[in-house]
């Protein structure tokens, strides 16, 4: 384990400006230890990536000898969509399908169909390479919105940050087509990693002002023991701010639902909006609703969580959906995660027993 000197004090919050508590859960419904509510469910579609974004899929790790999952490893649609309409029973109003590249999954289309069946938002986060020419097919299946990552809009700072020589050009075709088909607003994610892409800050929002697209900068997190997390390495998203502020002032906008993980500004110009996600300095366990399903049927009470729950196990033993529900819903239960909050360099976890992000489904 690489010695993680964390030399700020979190701020947490614990006293949320209005409207960013969650309103408290009614009697009986479903909550954790915390008196959080399930409300948001993550599924890793894929293991797989055709970037190798240094902060995630390093090339060193992440090589040609590399052991992904196999074939029947991974969840069939059919067990996913069960899953899925537990969850959507316990309490869940919003699905995100992640990775890896979940674009890489063969004919992730038909998963977007069936799950579109449910009475929920389905919104997926991609790297954008492949959704110009899937834009369409995305839409026509039911998803609502996408989330495409871009940390430069510089194509050397792209490059080097997706080392796989991709160019920024075919990103931004693949959020135009999204934009065009009508999956909007298309929300522009940018993991800042200070020294590699923030001086990609300014231009990133000079080029998307304006656009119609919400642009978003997330802080460099310590998932997984892969990227070689360093706290100097953390850009506080109070810089971010200061740094357009400087060119562009900006206004804070109050969170579209309670528990919003991103911070909202505008620009007091009328040239849209964009948003910062404080995930290092100012946890946000307390309004967490967030659970992960793995591509193999782990579920994970917290991006930072140990070790999962197999689902898989229990889907293939062949009991019905009431015991299932019953499993998930005493998982919640017990959940009592809250590691962003606690995150000293006293308690990181030793880097052996995290999980990797493109596992685990950003
Ligand atoms: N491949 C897709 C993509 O990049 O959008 C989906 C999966 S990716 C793991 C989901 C999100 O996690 C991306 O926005 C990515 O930038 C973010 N991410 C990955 N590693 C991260 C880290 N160490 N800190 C913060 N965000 C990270
Ligand atoms: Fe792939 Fe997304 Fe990870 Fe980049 S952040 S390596 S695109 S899974
Ligand atoms: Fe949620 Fe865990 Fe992240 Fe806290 S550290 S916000 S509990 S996923």
């Amino acid at each position: 384990m690489t010695d993680r000197i964390i030399p700020i004090v979190h701020a947490t919050r614990t006293s949320l400006p209005p409207g960013r508590d969650l309103a408290a859960a009614p009697e009986g419904e479903l909550v954790d230890q915390r008196k959080r509510r399930v409300r948001d469910l993550r599924i890793s579609v894929t293991d797989r990536c055709n970037f190798r974004c240094v902060y995630c899929m390093p090339k060193e790790v992440f090589g040609d000898d590399y052991a992904y999952l196999s074939r029947k490893q991974l969840l069939s649609f059919e067990e996913i969509e069960r899953v899925a309409r537990i969850f959507v029973d316990l309490g869940v109003e919003k699905i995100r399908l992640t990775g890896g590249e979940p674009l890489l999954r063969k004919h992730i289309e038909n998963l977007i169909e069936r799950l579109a069946k449910l009475p929920v938002e389905i919104t997926l986060t991609t790297n954008g390479s492949l959704l110009a020419k899937k834009a369409r097919a995305l839409k026509d299946a039911g998803l609502h919105r996408v989330t495409v990552s871009l940390d430069g809009i510089d194509d050397a700072v792209f490059k080097r940050m997706n080392d796989v020589d991709y160019a920024v050009g075919d990103v931004l075709d693949g959020i135009a087509a999204a934009a065009a088909v009508g999956l909007a607003p298309v929300k522009v994610n940018c993991v800042v990693k200070r020294g590699s892409n923030d001086d990609q800050i300014l231009p990133l929002a000079r080029h998307f002002r304006h656009s119609g697209h919400i642009l978003r900068f997330i802080e460099y997190m310590d998932v997984g023991s892969s990227n070689g997390w360093r706290m100097d390495e953390v850009l506080p998203s109070a810089d971010v701010v200061d740094r357009i502020s400087e060119e562009f002032p900006l206004d804070p906008i109050d969170p579209n639902y309670p528990g919003e993980v991103a911070e909202r500004w505008r620009y007091a110009d009328g040239g849209g909006e964009i948003g910062v996600i404080s995930s290092v300095t100012q946890a946000f366990c307390a309004t967490c609703t967030r659970i992960r399903l793995s591509t193999e049927g782990q579920l994970y009470t917290c991006l930072f969580a140990q070790s999962g729950h197999d689902l898989r196990a229990l889907l293939r033993k062949g009991g019905g959906d009431e015991a299932l529900r019953r499993e998930i819903a005493a998982i919640w239960r017990g959940r009592d995660d809250r590691y962003s909050e606690i995150r000293t360099a006293a308690t990181s976890l030793p880097a052996a027993k995290k999980i990797e992000m493109s596992y685990i489904g950003g």
